[in-house]
């Protein structure tokens, strides 16, 4: 299995950054564009398995990108998920029938995006992502979003399975409440860090449902582990 390669077209450097860095973390290599025409020129080069598409861009946007790239022979069935800053925006670029694979409206949780990556590349390179997750007797399906724990259903809210999902991604990796808040419920969303720990309580009752060990471990000043 290659390493899969996203192209990320996004003019803000910051949210360039983030999407990067997370991007890298989930195994891809990240080719990163700040605008349409670098875009274009770079599926040229070096192209990509899948492209994240910022719809607001100076000169050429990302419908015009999208456009583009889906006229092409060439580039036609490369999945683009492409992102929007405003619902009514969603439902105007669908309108306009650009052929995107999926939109994602900002603010966004990086999970969801990243969850929506890993279906459009499925489609596309069937066998370049892996769909379970294990950790000791803990397994996650992230197509059919099935929990089991030695064998026996688990089952869990939306929330609860996006946090385990973060923590089965890393087992051992301690996030903060901050990172957690980053990564399941989205940066621009205003959540009190009090409920990262109201859904970890709910995650750790699910999980122990059945019986067996606490696999959720508090790291006192730092937040919250994995084994
Ligand atoms: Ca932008």
């Amino acid at each position: 299995m290659t390493q899969p390669s996203v192209l990320l077209v996004e003019d803000e450097p910051a949210q360039r950054a983030v999407l990067s860095y997370n991007l890298e973390s989930e195994g891809f290599r990240v080719i990163q564009a700040e605008n349409g025409e670098e875009a274009l020129l770079l599926v040229d080069e070096d192209t990509p398995d899948i492209v994240v598409l910022d719809w607001m861009l100076p000169n050429v946007s990302g419908i015009e990108v999208c456009r583009q790239l889906k006229m092409r022979k060439d580039t036609r069935a490369l999945p683009i998920i492409m992102l929007s800053a405003r619902s009514e925006e969603v439902d105007k670029i669908r309108g306009l029938e650009t052929g995107a694979d999926d939109y994602v409206t900002k603010p966004y949780s990086v999970l969801e995006l990243m969850a929506r990556v890993r279906t459009q590349l499925r489609r596309a390179r069937p066998g370049s992502v892996a769909t379970q997750l294990d950790f000791n007797d803990i397994t996650l399906d992230t197509e059919n979003h099935r929990v089991s724990r030695a064998d026996k259903e688990i089952k869990l809210g939306p929330t609860e399975f996006r946090l385990l999902t973060t923590f089965l991604e890393k087992p051992g990796r301690v996030y903060s409440r901050e990172q957690l808040l980053d990564r399941v419920w989205g940066r621009d969303i205003y959540v009190d860090t009090r409920t990262v720990d109201v859904h970890i309580g709910r995650l750790r009752k699910a999980l122990c449902q059945h019986g067996g060990e606490d696999p959720v471990r508090t790291v006192r000043g730092a937040g919250y582990a994995l084994g």
